[in-house]
């Protein structure tokens, strides 16, 4: 069985930049990634300042440029299948494989898993003309005629308020579902937001660009492109079968260098706050775990 400082599960910008400063620290690392980031539909990530605009494939290919300078680093293109206490303060981790490992720490960076909503074709349009994060493809959508898609109250009139930020030209959908309130309605024409609570039949359009949308009595808006609100849910479930406490929205409690309420085991990125944030948050966050691993490892070892 292999020995190791820190097992890393995931292998997105908060994985990868855990990976980077635990390497430029010495410590031997392994970065389990079944590479199946939630933004592999998308073409381009903005807001990640030196890398706007960047593709996706192409940040991680960079990402692992940058790790595999530090020898102490090895990148597993593996799914961990299983994380269990060791019974020594440290970690067993199974992947798909079979083979197990032997970890002091464990970096819990698997990201979130989405469902959208109900709209036949959904899939085929998200991540190049329907979005969830205005703050990540807002801009690109600036002033077109756009679509909101929420199936419940209050994700559609929150999303619908940020989108207005950078169009004002919506119509907001709930998709079948009677989900506003006279006040949420009178609000949206104040603004002069349609909104349709038919059900949508179909999203029109070719090579994942938006074009209209049909509702059910066969009726059809034009529309350039949108955002929906999907729900999320962890990628894993490795923290609350280890006994970590979970918040009141269901994301992992964890000070500000990601540890958890289990010693040994940090949480980083948007699978430790359950919402979705961006790259460079995601980063960041896994920067900061990476300095709670090493900082705990230093200081375990110095007072032995
Ligand atoms: C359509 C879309 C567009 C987006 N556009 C932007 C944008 O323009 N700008 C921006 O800043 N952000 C954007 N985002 C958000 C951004 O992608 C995320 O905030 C960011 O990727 C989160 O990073 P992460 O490291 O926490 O998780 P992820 O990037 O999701 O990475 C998690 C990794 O863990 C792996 N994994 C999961 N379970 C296991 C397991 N059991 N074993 C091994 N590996 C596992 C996954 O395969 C994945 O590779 C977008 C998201 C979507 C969905």
């Amino acid at each position: 069985m292999m020995h190791i400082d820190c097992a890393i599960i995931g292998g997105g910008p908060a994985g990868l930049s855990a990976a980077l400063v635990l390497g430029r620290s010495r410590r031997h690392v392994l970065l389990f990634d079944d590479n199946r980031p939630r933004n592999a539909v998308t073409r381009e990530s903005h807001g990640f300042i030196t890398r706007d605009g960047v593709k996706p494939s192409e940040f991680r290919a960079i990402a692992h440029q940058d790790i595999a300078r530090y020898p102490s680093v090895t990148v597993k293109s593996q799914r961990v299948t299983e994380v269990r206490h060791s019974g020594r303060g440290s970690f067993h981790v199974r992947t798909g494989d079979g083979i197990v490992y032997h970890s002091r720490t464990i970096i819990l960076a698997a990201g979130l898993k989405e469902s959208l909503p109900a709209v036949p074709q959904i899939q085929d349009y998200y991540g190049k003309s329907l979005f969830s994060c205005p703050y990540c493809d807002g801009w690109e959508l600036r002033d077109k005629p756009l679509v909101v898609i929420g199936e419940s109250g209050s994700h559609a009139v929150s999303l619908a308020k940020f989108v207005y930020n950078w169009s004002k030209d919506l119509v907001v959908c709930t998709n079948g579902r009677q989900v506003l309130t006279q006040e949420q309605l009178a609000m949206f024409a104040r603004k002069g937001i349609r909104v349709q609570s038919q059900r949508i039949r179909a999203l029109k359009g070719s090579g994942g660009q938006l074009q209209s949308v049909q509702f059910e009595d066969g009726s059809e808006i034009k529309r350039a492109g949108g955002f929906v609100s999907p729900k999320w849910r962890h990628a894993i479930d490795f923290g609350e079968k280890l006994g970590c406490a979970m918040n009141e929205h269901g994301g992992l409690v964890k000070d500000e260098y990601g540890r958890t309420t289990v010693r040994g085991v940090y949480a980083a990125g948007d699978g430790a706050l359950i919402t979705p944030a961006q790259l460079i948050i995601a980063a960041g966050d896994g920067s900061r775990a990476a300095l709670g691993v090493n900082g705990d490892i230093v200081n375990e070892d110095f007072d032995r």
